[in-house]
């Protein structure tokens, strides 16, 4: 149990994230990689790196080369590091620094990098639909052979849909980036978490899970890997008629008792979950009253003999997933946005 105090506490489970690699992993005759950007989606790049290192990572992918220096200070020298941005002006010196491998995005990019680190390792970065980042056709058809003479790591691109198996732009990208690769022999990487799950003709030699390595969507079937406790820091009983927080959202129909608990929007709780989400304490679903606070919540807690120290909110009774679909928003997000006050407890 967590210890008491006043802040929430985060509990993340770095033996559930290593059983989530090692069984993405097994879907595939591939390697898998790890997507580890944004602080390993929140939570704590320091700790989460070397775990999923020590399952047997070898390649990791970061957003920016500021990532990337600090995910190779948590590494050591031995692991791959690539960067979803590419080589970015400024960004010479990190890459050599850390060793960092830029996944070049456009033939500017190319340029750039042979000419301020020629011989270091880089990777391309296809458009097969998505818009996003990456070169488009005509563009890597120009300079794809000047691009394939200088031996990048590896040729990428992202999906778009992967977590609908059934729409067409996935079939459709699919053949885009065998088009685009097509008499290449070098290693090839399309799918995150959602093409995992699309099947073989999706996994190519490399995959690079992220989201289901934190025990999120659409992987179905992944380990949970988050827990979050509130400390209670009041409560009180609310008679018939009287209202709860800001705005009067909530007016008691019958004597209530109503726990103030320590986190709120501040902390990534966002004010849209509210309405529908409930905390729970040894099997009581508790559900929130009135609004989110910046940094509370209230919560009726009538149907429990007695007002514990703390309430959950994130655990087995309720996902990442499921706060995030009260919100309307998706688990990245809640996950990404989980916030800097929590007390982090890592389970190993
Ligand atoms: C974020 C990201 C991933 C990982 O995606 P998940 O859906 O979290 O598995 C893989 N590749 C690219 C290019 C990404 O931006």
């Amino acid at each position: 149990m967590p210890k008491p105090m006043t802040t929430a506490t985060l509990t993340i489970d770095l033996t559930a994230i290593a059983a989530n690699w090692r069984a993405l992993d097994k879907l595939t005759d591939c390697e898998t990689a790890a997507v580890i950007k944004a602080d390993a989606y929140g939570l704590g790049v320091a700790k989460v790196g070397p775990a999923l290192a020590a399952a047997g990572a070898r390649l990791f992918f970061v957003a920016a080369a500021e990532e990337g220096t600090l995910l190779r200070r948590a590494l050591g020298p031995g692991p791959g590091i690539c960067v979803f941005s590419g080589h970015m002006p400024g960004d010479a010196d990190m890459i050599r620094a850390a060793n960092l491998t830029p996944l070049i995005n456009s033939v500017d990019q190319l340029l750039c990098h042979v000419e301020a680190l020629p011989g270091h390792p880089f990777g391309i970065q296809l458009d097969t639909g998505m818009n996003r980042l990456g070169m488009e056709p005509a563009e890597w058809s120009a300079v794809r052979d000047i691009a394939i003479a200088q031996k990048p790591v590896m040729i990428m691109s992202h999906l778009a849909c992967a977590d609908a198996p059934d729409h067409l732009m996935n079939q459709m990208q699919l053949d885009n980036f065998n088009d685009m690769t097509e008499g290449i022999d070098i290693p090839r990487s399309l799918s995150a978490t959602g093409g995992i799950l699309l099947g073989d003709k999706y996994h190519f030699d490399l995959t690079r899970p992220g989201v289901g390595l934190y025990g999120g969507l659409p992987y179905i079937d992944a380990t949970p890997v988050v827990s979050l406790d509130v400390p209670v820091i009041q409560f009180r009983d609310v008679a018939a008629g009287e209202s709860v927080g800001y705005a009067n959202a909530f007016v008691a129909k019958s004597p209530t008792r109503v726990a103030t608990v320590a986190a709120g929007y501040a902390d990534g709780l966002i004010r849209a979950m509210g309405a529908q989400a409930t905390f729970t304490h040894e099997g009581h679903k508790l559900p929130v009253i009135g609004r989110v606070s910046m940094d509370m919540i209230t919560v009726d807690v009538s149907s429990l003999p007695d007002v514990p120290e703390h309430l959950q909110l994130i655990g087995t009774h309720q996902s990442v997933d499921t706060v995030a679909g009260f919100a309307d928003t998706i688990g990245y997000e809640i996950l990404t946005s989980l916030g800097a006050r929590y007390d982090r407890i890592y389970l190993t």
